[in-house]
């Protein structure tokens, strides 16, 4: 770089950022300050027209595919070249916040504003997307946008879910198409040259080693399991405790054991017990059957394998007589992201004096769905106190400036000055 010319971080207008953040958390703005937008909804038709309406102040094109995912494109030197993709989604949940999503949307955005600003041309052309419900609040699963581009999910079966009043993805589709006319429609999917994300943590770890940026390695792959305990029912009066086959006992038993098993040093094993139903559920009834659930999640694929290899052998041996039925009702790959691109976020955040960390992501992303397509990546910045998925999710200004710095120069870098 030559002194005295301006690189296109120094752009980055970090109260332009803030204000178009807060603008944005308007649509769907709760009374508690945070966040009610669900995919497809009224607040995010409105949200999308906002978008379009900064963009197109810019002179940048807008499109949106036959899944509602929102293009905003800044055209390179080369209309042919693939595209250097960003974006995350503008979609929340029903008691969301004003970062998770919004954020990557905005600071690519941002990033966008900040080469124009600058008057800097691109060889590649660089797309801003915001994917179409990412949070699968209001229809399930999620990450619907990025699943369909990626060829991962089939666009007809997305198309016929509905929510909780009958209306169909089609239909919600519809009025939301109908209102971003400025929009032309797009054939879905693609294959871009890189995709980048920036996202608020969702966790405590950034905050807690004051770093400013998180450079993604990946995202932990999960385990889900049902696991049913099958006893007898017997009078808790009368049955002596040596006959007896209790199936909440056994379960008590197999779920320390369990603890044992994914017990970690480095505390990155994540296991929850979230759900537990007895059967009778009765004072004086020893319980004849117990359904628990099993998630764990970790972001190498052979602990996983082995962890989850050993569950139903730990069960077994703690059954104290009763009958075990062990089901895996989920089983996701861990996703790691592209070493170059982490390289180069590792080393644009150093060269502009951020101090930054590796991370692995605990929550999924739509960056899950691009990995399989091009070198992918995220960038994280903190979130106050770690907590996301809640009202009160909170960033400061600064943080996402620094991420919207990183992503704009590792977004030049990959399109090409
Ligand atoms: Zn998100």
């Amino acid at each position: 770089m030559l002194r005295n010319v301006k690189r296109p971080a120094d752009a980055i207008d970090e109260q332009r950022l803030w204000r178009r953040q807060m603008e944005l958390a308007r649509f769907g703005a709760r009374p508690d300050g945070g966040v009610n937008r669900q995919a497809l909804s009224a607040e995010d038709i409105a949200a999308r027209r906002q978008l379009i309406a900064w963009a197109t102040a810019r002179g940048f094109a807008c499109s949106v595919d036959s899944i509602g995912n929102l293009f905003v494109r800044r055209a390179g030197r080369n209309p042919d070249a693939a595209p250097v993709l960003t974006g995350s989604h503008l979609d929340s949940q029903p008691a969301g916040g004003k970062f998770d999503g919004a954020y990557g949307v905005m600071a690519g955005l941002e990033a966008l504003e900040a080469l124009e600003d600058l008057g800097i041309s691109t060889e590649r052309p660089i797309e801003l997307v915001a994917w179409c419900n990412e949070e699968g609040g209001r229809f399930p699963p999620g990450a619907m946008g990025s699943a369909a581009y990626g060829g991962a999910q089939k666009l007809d079966d997305l198309l016929a879910i509905r929510d909780w009043e009958g209306v169909t993805v089609e239909a919600a589709l519809r009025t939301t198409l109908a209102a971003t006319p400025e929009a032309p429609l797009r054939t879905l999917g693609g294959k871009p040259a890189a995709y980048v994300e920036a996202h608020i943590e969702q966790g405590p770890l950034l905050e807690a080693a004051r770093t400013t940026i998180g450079v993604v390695t990946g995202i932990q792959g999960a385990q889900w399991y049902h696991v049913e305990v099958i006893g007898s029912e017997a009078h808790a009066g009368t049955a002596p405790l040596k006959t007896r086959r209790d199936a909440l006992k056994a379960a008590m038993a197999m779920i320390a054991a369990l603890e044992q098993l994914m017990a970690d040093e480095t505390d990155t094993v994540r296991f929850t017990v979230g759900r537990f139903d007895v059967t009778p559920n009765s004072t004086n009834t020893v319980p004849g059957r117990v359904l628990f659930t099993i998630d764990f999640r970790h972001p190498d694929a052979a602990v996983l394998a082995r962890l989850g290899g050993a569950i139903e052998g730990v069960c077994r041996a703690h059954a104290r007589g009763c009958e075990v039925h062990v089901s895996k009702t989920l089983d996701m790959s861990p996703i790691r992201f592209d070493a170059a691109i982490q390289q180069r976020i590792d080393f644009t955040a150093g060269e502009l004096g951020l101090s930054r960390m590796a991370i692995a992501s605990g929550a999924f992303h739509d960056a899950k769905y691009m990995n399989p397509l091009c070198p992918s990546g995220m960038i994280f910045v903190p979130c106050e106190k770690g907590i996301s998925h809640n009202p009160v999710e909170n960033a400061t200004a600064g943080d996402l400036a620094a991420g919207a710095r990183v992503l704009v120069e590792v977004l030049l870098q990959l399109a090409g000055q």
